[in-house]
């Protein structure tokens, strides 16, 4: 058996099981034999959680809290809202569409990690929301929409697919004329990158006219390993890009020093960071948000300026109408007929000629 369907199957979602990689606490303890939610993680993500500490980066996004049950802030049928699931163009179930030119199939709801801060949570964890992830379905309504340039294919997570599925995705993907990329986001370079196997490189690999992008989500340094670096050279090497998209979540990656130290860690491991999400109004996750400004902050604070230009995300926050930028708000200082006042991250201001039109 490959080690990646090893590590699925011998999934720590369990008391028992959690007990063989962290000092459980009491409180870790009732919510797991209380609370009613899918939960649960690969045996090589969970032995990155810190077992002496319940604050870890790792251990916060793999057990469920208490505080899941909150749920001052969140938005009811969020998913439904958030994808524009409600208007007027019928759509199938999988795909879920922002914008003219490209759009979101969801293939699959099964995950390696069950992230507890997941704005698909009624699909993903709780399941409380059913959808049809019908492969042919999606395709078909692709073919159909010759505006369609670029599919993202998400989830759940689509690496958890077999070889076979994801090849002949991609391969009817390409079929399609009007479709000139093709996008997956999975985690699974950090939370099992044993899915990088030879088998998959060669599903991905080549020099294609229609090219794959592939965006992970990495929301600490803590996740990042040997192992994730060579997973991505591995993609790499099969001419596949990889991004990430970052949550922005409380206690774990909104102060200066762990929101640096993320973004240059990845580049450490030939990963660009892409997006900062604001972590979203989905139900139940109202303890990992932020005022919506602090993305921008850290950006300030801790990236522009601070280290490689490289390292940069643009923070966003993902509404029903798109995404929505929000970077820090400091450059532009005054302005006149003939010159603007700049600023620097340091609050130093120079003079730039205004030339008007
Ligand atoms: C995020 C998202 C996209 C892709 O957005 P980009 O800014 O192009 O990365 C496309 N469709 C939907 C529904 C999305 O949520
Ligand atoms: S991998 Fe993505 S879809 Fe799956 S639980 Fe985590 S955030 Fe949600």
């Amino acid at each position: 058996m490959e080690e990646w369907v090893e590590q699925l199957q011998n999934s720590v979602n369990t008391l028992a099981r959690l007990k063989e990689f962290i000092n459980v606490t009491p409180g870790e303890e009732n919510t797991i034999t209380t609370l009613n939610t899918k939960w649960g993680t690969t045996p090589y993500f969970a032995g990155l959680m810190d077992p002496d500490d319940p604050a870890c980066p790792v251990r916060r996004q793999v057990v469920p809290s208490l505080k899941e049950k909150e749920n001052r802030y969140g938005i009811d049928n969020y998913l439904i809202w958030k994808e524009n699931r409600d208007t007027d163009e019928v759509r199938p179930d999988s795909i879920a569409r922002q914008y003219y030119d490209r759009i979101a199939f969801t293939v699959t709801d099964v995950c390696a990690n069950y992230c507890r801060h997941c704005f698909r949570k009624e699909l993903v964890v709780d399941r409380e929301l059913k959808l049809r992830m019908d492969v042919e379905e999606g395709l078909t309504w692709i073919r159909a929409h010759e505006e369609i340039r670029d599919v993202l294919v998400t989830g759940g997570d689509p690496f958890i697919l077999s070889d076979d599925k994801i090849e002949y995705l991609i391969r009817k993907l390409r079929e399609i004329p009007h479709i000139e990329m093709i996008r997956f986001g999975t985690r699974t370079p950090i939370v099992l990158p044993h899915r990088i196997t030879p088998g998959l490189k060669k599903v991905l690999d080549g020099f294609h006219k229609i090219p794959l992008w592939i965006n992970t989500q990495c929301n600490h340094a803590k996740e990042i390993t040997e192992k994730t670096a060579k997973a991505v050279y591995d993609l790499l090497s099969c001419g596949v890009n990889v991004g990430n998209q970052a949550v922005l979540l409380k206690g774990i990656n909104d102060d200066p020093a762990s929101f640096k130290a993320l973004h240059q860690k990845l580049l450490t491991v030939r990963i660009r960071p892409y997006y900062v999400f604001y972590c979203e109004p989905a139900p139940g996750i109202d303890h990992f948000r932020t005022p919506v400004e602090k993305g921008a902050e850290l950006i300030r604070d801790a990236i522009r300026g601070h280290t490689t230009g490289l390292a940069q995300p643009m923070y966003v926050i993902a509404t029903n109408i798109g995404k929505i930028p929000l970077m820090p708000d400091y450059y532009i200082k005054g302005k006149t007929e003939t010159e603007y006042t700049l600023q620097n991250y340091q609050g130093k201001k120079t003079a730039w000629p205004n030339i008007s039109e």
